[in-house]
């Protein structure tokens, strides 16, 4: 097959706050170092830069700072400046306010932003610098030199387009383009896809701890201006959380009575009718919650998987052509859920380490190697290292994890067995035998079901519709299930398919087989990109990969 080729110095894959990061510090070694002008192109997935971005979101603006110094002056989008934190714990009708603010909680000289707006504005300030963004093209394979666990990466294969729901050839197709590269950075974000095919292919997370996630789902709100002042932020615990269970919730405040609002449910769960999509609900019911939300109205909605391991699950981030940066690699804060500036950081570090490489010829692992020493010696590892075992300790429940990550601030992360040993998160979900010892519960009801009044709470598909979310519906399912079968019967049985409930967005539904059976139906073009499926999944036979042509979320203001 005929297909294109484009040949850059660094290919950029993702442009979120990783990959915009990298590409403006690559921008400005150039201008300090001179010499020959480097090919620098930036891949995203969206429509257009910002689009597929979603967080809390709070920044700390540590790693903009030394990007971007003038920020304000180049109009920094930050809503507001952190004013106010308040940390709650929350039990089904009360709340309990912390005497203190526990030090990760504690923003004060943060800003509350959008990270789509955000990132957008970075994309300007990139694209000024003259460096390209292709927007709307996802990377779908890696391009290898040779094979075997030392092969060199030289570039990025993107998706074939024009490809029918059957997968037929239609009038339009055009085959993908190969990217080569000297160094391709990939920045492609939570369980990206590039990065888990690359793990997977050289065995970059040997001898490294199992990755666990979790699920953030948030709303936009717009409630009456003088409600919350801007700039407070506000963390919860407990309620609807059982203790054994990671997770809680936020609730920032911008001008205008913007508030953004949130639950980040981990993707470690036991109970295998757990349904992150219910859990926000209830959040949302709290009457301390309800009383901000009163008369408000809903505005956007989205989800998004983040890292929550930490530092003991970073898998080794270099080889031969090729660097890894931002969530891609896990570099989340989980306990001050933060990731932002990480990944800013990590990026910048990625583009110094891959502007010294090429100007000196050598892109070989050894020389690439040189990122992993630059993120040990500064404020990448001096701030998640002590951390290290905070995620893990949750694994033994609520108040263990509130004890020792408590302990960990004293003794700088100290624990009897480092690593502390943990399981990968989809591992922990138990059977409905093992779990409901006492009646298997009905797959197809909530478990814990809420009243659904679409002005507090919402169905899914109400939600999918405040998302934006559209693909081409003639294309190929992207969420690629490798044995159906397993769906109907053995998962059916086992597990009740979990899949419909984990998933926020009702991409997975259970039909009618018409032989008194149930089957799987992917309605894939609700899909908001979060991830969780390719994660959750017990059987791990899902693969997300990205849809064609720049479909997805459409957000605005997450
Ligand atoms: C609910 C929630 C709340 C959070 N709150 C906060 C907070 O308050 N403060 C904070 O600091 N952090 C927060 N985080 C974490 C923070 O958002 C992330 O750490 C950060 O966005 C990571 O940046 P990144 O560039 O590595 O990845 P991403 O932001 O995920 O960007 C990756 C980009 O790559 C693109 N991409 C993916 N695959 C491909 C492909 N194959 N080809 C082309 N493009 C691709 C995506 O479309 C995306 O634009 C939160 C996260 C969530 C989910
Ligand atoms: S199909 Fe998967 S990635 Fe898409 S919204 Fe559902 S869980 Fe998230």
């Amino acid at each position: 097959m005929d297909r294109e080729s484009l040949e850059v110095d660094v290919l950029i894959v993702g442009g979120g706050p990783a990959g915009m990061a990298a590409a403006l510090r690559l921008a400005q070694l150039q201008k300090e170092k001179g010499g020959e002008p480097l090919a620098i192109a930036v891949l995203e997935k969206a429509r257009e830069a910002g689009a597929h971005m979603l967080s809390g979101a709070v920044l700390d603006p540590s790693a903009l700072r030394d990007l971007v110094p003038d920020f304000k002056e180049k109009g920094a989008p930050l809503a507001t400046e952190v004013h106010r934190d308040a940390v709650y714990f929350l039990t089904r009708g009360r709340k309990f306010k912390f005497p203190i603010t526990p030090p990760p909680f504690a923003n004060h000289g943060n800003y509350v932003i959008s990270l789509n707006r955000f990132v957008k504005w970075l994309g300007g300030l990139v694209e000024a610098e003259g460096i390209d963004i292709f927007t709307g093209f996802s990377a779908t394979d890696i391009l290898f030199e040779q094979q075997g666990k030392d092969a060199a990466v030289i570039g990025i294969r993107t998706g074939d387009r024009g490809i029918g729901r059957h997968g037929e050839k239609k009038s339009t197709f055009e085959p993908g383009v190969d990217i080569r590269a000297k160094v391709t950075i990939l920045c492609d974000g939570v369980r990206g896809n590039v990065t888990k095919s690359l793990v997977r292919q050289l065995g970059l997370d040997d001898g490294r701890l199992p990755q666990t996630y979790a699920i953030g789902i948030k709303e936009l709100w717009e409630v009456p201006k003088d409600r919350v002042a801007p700039g407070s932020v506000t963390h919860t615990l407990g309620y609807p959380l059982k203790m054994e269970e990671f997770g809680g919730g936020f609730i920032y405040a911008m001008p205008e009575g913007l508030l953004s609002i949130g639950f980040v449910s981990g993707l470690d769960y036991r109970d295998p009718m757990f349904d992150p999509h219910v859990v926000f609900q209830h959040f949302k019911r709290h009457p301390f919650v309800a009383s901000l939300l009163e008369g408000g109205q809903m505005v956007r909605y989205g989800a998004k998987a983040l890292p929550e391991g930490g530092w003991h699950t970073i898998p080794r981030l270099y080889s031969t052509g090729v660097l890894i940066a931002g969530d891609a690699g896990a570099f989340v804060n989980s306990i001050r859920l933060k990731g932002i500036h990480l990944a800013m950081r990590t990026g910048m570090l990625a583009a110094e380490t891959a502007f010294d490489a090429i100007r000196a010829g050598d892109v070989s692992a050894a020389a690439l190697k040189a990122y992993e020493d630059r993120i040990n010696a500064g404020p990448v590892r001096r701030e998640l290292y002590p951390v290290r075992n905070v995620h893990q300790s949750f694994g033994h429940g609520m108040l263990a994890g509130v004890g020792y990550s408590g302990l960990s601030l004293v003794t700088g992360g100290w624990w009897l067995r480092d690593p502390m040993p943990a399981h990968g998160g989809w591992e922990r979900m138990e059977t409905f035998a093992e779990y409901y010892s006492e009646g298997r519960p009905d797959p197809d009801a909530p478990a814990n079901p809420v009243k659904i009044d679409r002005q507090l709470t919402f169905d899914r598909l109400t939600n999918v519709h405040y998302s934006g979310t559209r693909h081409a519906e003639d294309q190929p399912s992207h969420l690629v299930v490798h044995d159906t079968d397993i769906c109907r019967t053995r998962c059916r049985e086992e597990y009740g398919n979990p899949c419909t409930r984990f998933c926020p967005a009702n991409v997975y539904e259970m039909v009618d087989a018409g032989d008194g059976t149930r089957k799987l139906q992917i309605n894939a073009s609700n899909c908001v990109h979060c991830k969780t499926c390719d994660i959750m999944d017990p059987y791990q036979i899902i693969d997300w990969m990205p849809p064609e042509g720049g479909g997805g979320p459409q957000y605005e203001g997450m």
